[in-house]
Parts: structure tokens; C-alpha cells; sequence
């Protein structure tokens, strides 16, 4: 007993001797895994929707379902020229038919079955983590300190989010960094919001949000409550364009044209025109087609506002609320997409520094029952600033409108378009007036770089030449919303002005 007791003694002396020793390092170095402290801190990059997808990756005969191959854009066409036959006779009926023939053919290989599982051999390419090492070649650029990280947007982000932890862990290994930046784009948002909500924020030490489709898109909510509507469209249609090619003051010839076009009332009879055959046919092709196609791609749930969650689950699973996919897209949805402001809260609370970055004065595409809102033309202003007041599009918040909330800062934007007090983070959320979706002009790069090189946490007060409102000039470069710019925003009014000529 007595030996015993002194052989423990003794294993325990040694024990704790190791102990001491490999406290004084690190406790997870060892020889063959670097470490190292430098300032070139690694950017993990989580990109927005549109991996390609292929049928049979690994095989030879590889075949790119996502973007649809040009064999299958052939294969379709016989199938588009039925459906304009159909408008061009009257036959609705063979245009509804037609239409779900031709995006079938475009669609089917992508999808999933009711537990979220694609049906066909179909996946991103044969994922290879990167080998190359940011301190061979070390400037001030983030995309020189970028890995890129793929994934399959059919999928949860939930399940991208752990393979996000393992591309994480690569990166750590292979930089010898403990700590990461990240910066995510788009969809690539809600793949980020996942991962801090199963894996939290440690070792990563900033997090750039960029045009985040984190909070859902309005049109894609409208769509996945079966709603479309383009009737009446005509003078949104022209906002979205002219918005769209930055043309605001709608000089171009393509803004005058189409100017021409609305006031002789062609736009609007042709929308209403094509408007009759999609309300007899919706109903069709949102059954044989939208449905079935992405009813079970978890990922594009994410798009799904919260406001149109429960309406869209019900018109989407329809007849089969027992598919197991259900319980993912609920997860997602209960457990990150309406609880991001305290995710991000929590995040910032343990010591990640954090900017979100919003465009706005874009029109969305006008093809919802609701009228167009300030968007980057694709994700609502509304949705990518968590919460911030936008004025209707087209017009301003009124020159008698006060700041919703008092914290002792302006957050009102000189246009008068935006009011950023009632977003969930006034401090550190940006707004670019007329940047559109997938726009990196070389400013905005600049303007990541200096958060991601900032030694101290950066807010929309840190810097003069980037406050709150930035707005893409006519030359592209990115700066300060004026007070002088105001009369640039008021797209048919000035176009009406031109056209009086
Ligand atoms: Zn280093
Ligand atoms: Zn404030």
C-alpha cells in the first residue's frame, strides 16, 4: 500500500515537472507544427452562391449541372421556343407547359431528396485544401492572405459550417496562426453566422459581413410564397435598370429608350400582357417545377425572410410536412437566421472585431406582390443592415424626419435615404450608395484592407474618409455621401425632366 501510494506521489511529481515545462511553451506546439506570432494575419474568404456543381465529380465524363452546361441550354431550347409560340397563339396552357419543360431540363440534376440529399451523383469539384503559404509573398493586400473556401450551396449551412471548421483548422496549421480573419460574402454570410453559432468566435479575430444575405431576400421570400407579379411593373422595371447601370440620372441612350417606351405605355401592356399567362400558370409551374426543384435545398432557405418563413414552409411542403429536410431548415432558421443580432453580439462581447457592409439607392428586381425597395438590386438595405429604416424607393424619408434612435451620433445619411439608429449595430455597419451586388471596385478593396490592418477596432467614427455613407461615383471610386449629391437620387424626376425636351 505504501508503495503504491509513493509510485502515485511520484507519477504525480513527474506529471506536474512536464507540466511546468511545456506551460513555459506552448501547450500546442510540438516539433513538427509551427507557430508563429507575426501580424500577417491569415483571411479565411466564405464566398456568396454559385459554386459550380457537376454530375459525377470524381469520374472522367464530369458535367456541370450548376451553371447549366450549354448541352442543356440546347437541350432547352426547343422547349422556350414552345412556350413563346404559346404567347404568341394565346395557347396559355401550352406555355405553362412548355416553360416547366424548359427549366426541368435546366433544374432537375440539382435537386435533393426530403432529407436534403442530392438525388444525383452531383457535387462541388473534389475539394483540395490549399498548400500555399501567406508569408512567401506578404503585402498589405487581403487578397494576397486569402483561403478560399468552397462549398455546395444546395446544402444547410449548418453542415458547411463544420466543413468551414475543418478549412479552418487547415488554414491554422498550415500559416502556424492561432487566430484568423474572415471575410464572407453574400450567401457565404449565412455559412459564417452558422459557424459562430455552433463553433463560436474563438481564434478568429475579425469578421467583415459584406452584402449579407444573412436576414433573407425579399423577392425570394415572395417566390417561395408563390407570389410573382410584374402587372404595373413599368415605372420599377426603369428604376431597377437605370439603378442597376448606375445610371441615375438616366442620360444613357438605353435610360432614354426605355423612357420612351413607359410613356407610350409598351412596357406596361407588355408586362400586363405576360403577366396574364404567368397568373394562369404559376400555379403549374410552381408545382412541376420550382417546387420540386429547390423545395429541398436547405441552403436557399436561408434567402427566406423571416416574415415569409411559415407562409413559404407551407406552400413549399405542401402535403409532405414530414420531410426530414424540414427539421434542418427550421434549425437554421430558429436557431441563427432570428437570432443573428445576439450571435453577432456575443462575438463582438468575446473580442472579435466586426464590420457589415450594406449597398443601398439600388432598386430590387420588381417582380414581387410589395413595391421595389433600397437594395444592392438583389439583398433588401433593410435586411443586410439588420434592422435600419429606408425610405421608399424613389422617394426620401422627408426633410422633417427626426433619428429614430437617440445615442448621441448621426445616423442619419445626407441623402436622406437611410436612418442607420435602428439597425441592430449602428456603430460599425456601412452603406454604399449605388454598389450593386458583386461589386469590388478598388476603394472598397482598400477600404477592407484598412479594417483588416487596423491595430485598433474600427467604427464608423474611426476614420474621416470612411464614414457611415460612402457612395460609388460616377468614376467608381468610393466616397463620402454628400449633401450636394441629394438631387442625383431622384431617378423619374429627373428623367421626366429630359424627356420634356
Ligand atoms: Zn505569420
Ligand atoms: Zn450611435
Amino acid at each position: 500500500m505504501k508503495k503504491a501510494i509513493s509510485i502515485l506521489l511520484t507519477l504525480c511529481m513527474v506529471f506536474s515537472c512536464f507540466s511546468i515545462g511545456f506551460a513555459d511553451v506552448d501547450t500546442t506546439d510540438t516539433e513538427t507544427e509551427k507557430v508563429c506570432e507575426c501580424e500577417n494575419i491569415p483571411i479565411v474568404y466564405v464566398p456568396g452562391f454559385g459554386a459550380g456543381l457537376y454530375l459525377n465529380p470524381e469520374s472522367d465524363d464530369r458535367k456541370a449541372v450548376y451553371p447549366p452546361s450549354a448541352t442543356d441550354i440546347i437541350s432547352a431550347i426547343p422547349s422556350l421556343l414552345f412556350a413563346i409560340i404559346g404567347i404568341a397563339t394565346g395557347n396559355e396552357a401550352l406555355f405553362g407547359k412548355a416553360a416547366v419543360n424548359a427549366a426541368n431540363k435546366l433544374l432537375a440534376k440539382l435537386s435533393c431528396d426530403d432529407n436534403g440529399n442530392p438525388i444525383y451523383n452531383t457535387s462541388i469539384d473534389p475539394f483540395e485544401y490549399p498548400e500555399y503559404d501567406i508569408h512567401q509573398n506578404v503585402t498589405n493586400d487581403i487578397t494576397d492572405r486569402s483561403f478560399d473556401f468552397e462549398y455546395d450551396w444546395r446544402l444547410s449551412p449548418l453542415d458547411n459550417a463544420d466543413k468551414l471548421k475543418d478549412f479552418i483548422e487547415h488554414v491554422k496549421l498550415l500559416t502556424g496562426h492561432r487566430d484568423i480573419a474572415i471575410m464572407c460574402h453574400s450567401q457565404g454570410n449565412t455559412v459564417v453566422a452558422a459557424y459562430l453559432e455552433e463553433y463560436g468566435n474563438e481564434g478568429v479575430e475579425k469578421i467583415a459581413f459584406l452584402s449579407p444575405a444573412y436576414q433573407g431576400i425579399s423577392i425570394l421570400g415572395s417566390l417561395y410564397r408563390k407570389e410573382a407579379d410584374i402587372s404595373g411593373k413599368a415605372d420599377e422595371l426603369l428604376g431597377f435598370i437605370t439603378s442597376v447601370m448606375g445610371e441615375s440620372d438616366g442620360t444613357n441612350a438605353v435610360s432614354v429608350l426605355l423612357k420612351i417606351l413607359n410613356k407610350t405605355g409598351f412596357t406596361g401592356g407588355l408586362l400586363n400582357f405576360l403577366q396574364k399567362y404567368l397568373s394562369s400558370q404559376f400555379d403549374l409551374i410552381f408545382s412541376e417545377c420550382l417546387a420540386p426543384a429547390f423545395g429541398n435545398l436547405a441552403g436557399t432557405w436561408t434567402f427566406v425572410p423571416d416574415e415569409y418563413f411559415n407562409d413559404a414552409i407551407d406552400t413549399m411542403f405542401e402535403g409532405r410536412k414530414d420531410a426530414p429536410i424540414l427539421d434542418k431548415i427550421r434549425y437554421y432558421h430558429d436557431n441563427v437566421q432570428i437570432k443573428l443580432p445576439e450571435i453577432i453580439q456575443e462575438t463582438m462581447d468575446n473580442g472579435t472585431d466586426v464590420i457589415i457592409c450594406a449597398g443601398y439607392n439600388i432598386s430590387t428586381i420588381p417582380v414581387s406582390l410589395t413595391p421595389a425597395v433600397h437594395s444592392d438590386f438583389l439583398i433588401d438595405t433593410e435586411y443586410m443592415s439588420i434592422g435600419a429604416t429606408v425610405a421608399p424607393f424613389g422617394k426620401t424619408l422627408g426633410n422633417s424626419y427626426k433619428q429614430a434612435v437617440d445615442c448621441g451620433h448621426d445616423h442619419v445619411s445626407d441623402d436622406m435615404l437611410v436612418d442607420a439608429s435602428t439597425g441592430a449595430f449602428p456603430e460599425i455597419t456601412w452603406y454604399f450608395s449605388g454598389l450593386s451586388h458583386s461589386e469590388f471596385p478598388e476603394d472598397y478593396y482598400i477600404f477592407l484592407n484598412t479594417f483588416f490592418f487596423a491595430e485598433e477596432k474600427m467604427t464608423v467614427s474611426t476614420y474621416e474618409k470612411y464614414p457611415q455613407f460612402m457612395k460609388k461615383d460616377k468614376n467608381g471610386n468610393i466616397v463620402p455621401v454628400g449633401v450636394t449629391e441629394e438631387t442625383d437620387k431622384d431617378v423619374f424626376g429627373f428623367l421626366s425632366s429630359i424627356f420634356s425636351f
